[in-house]
């Protein structure tokens, strides 16, 4: 069997991530409470407090790759919703003959487009 290494595997040798109370000691800890008043309140060491501010970093970085990806999905749904009707008033601007309205579609759908390529650029700049 390989063996485990990284912030889960430390995680789970961690005295105050294996604490009753870790949430509210998390909790603290990001409100910027001492970690001298923390080890006392909860009986714990601070130098165990201090190694598991590296395990709440990488949870919390987890939590904001979390939210951007849904905040990115949901604008992306969005953008293919927008697509979707741009796509429909087209056709039934064209079936009725008023080309005003089909040029202004085809319009927006060039920005909806650029838009397309700036949100790809810019997911290709994180990765
Ligand atoms: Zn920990």
């Amino acid at each position: 069997m390989a063996k485990q290494y990284g912030p889960a595997h430390q995680s789970a040798r961690c005295t105050v991530c294996n604490h009753p109370s870790h949430s509210d000691i998390d909790r603290a800890l990001i409100d910027g409470v001492p970690l001298r008043t923390l080890a006392a309140t909860h009986g714990l060491s601070v130098s165990a407090l201090f190694r598991h501010t590296k395990h709440l970093q990488h949870q919390l970085d987890l939590h904001q790759r979390q939210v951007d990806r849904s905040q990115i999905t949901q604008f992306l749904d969005k953008l293919e919703l927008l697509e979707f009707r741009l796509d429909r008033l087209f056709h039934k601007a064209e079936e009725s003959h008023s080309f005003h309205v089909s040029l202004g579609c085809l319009q927006e759908s060039f920005r909806v487009l650029s838009l397309w390529e700036r949100v790809r650029h810019s997911l290709e700049d994180r990765s």
